[in-house]
């Protein structure tokens, strides 16, 4: 199963600052939906949020780096659940402005 575990990593490099919103989108819904699919055959791939991890970066997006959702449940979108204030966000794009992205862990028992 270790091939599964690099299959979805990304480098750590930031993405570029000035991608389009909407394809940064677009890609997060495809690629969820992918992943579900493999949820489905056993394989359970967890969402981890990544930030960009520079001054730009808001304190709920901060408080999400490098995080496991909060709650994910296989056919449902993953949750996180920002401390301060109890509310949940997710996937990325949480909010305006927001250019973080997901990467998926292979949860192995
Ligand atoms: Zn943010
Ligand atoms: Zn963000």
């Amino acid at each position: 199963m270790e091939w599964i575990k690099g299959l979805f990593k990304r480098g750590s490099t930031s993405r570029e600052s000035g991608l389009n919103k909407e394809l940064t989108n677009v890609h997060i819904e495809t690629e969820l939906a992918q992943v579900q699919e493999l949820n489905k055959t056993g394989v359970i791939m967890i969402p981890v949020w990544q930030t960009c991890n520079d001054s730009l970066v808001c304190d709920i997006c901060k408080s999400f780096h490098d995080k496991r959702a909060d709650i994910y449940e296989v056919g449902k979108r993953p949750k996180w659940i920002y401390k301060k204030t109890g509310k949940e966000y997710g996937p990325p794009l949480c909010h305006e402005g927001c250019r973080c992205w997901l990467n998926y862990e292979a949860d192995i028992n």
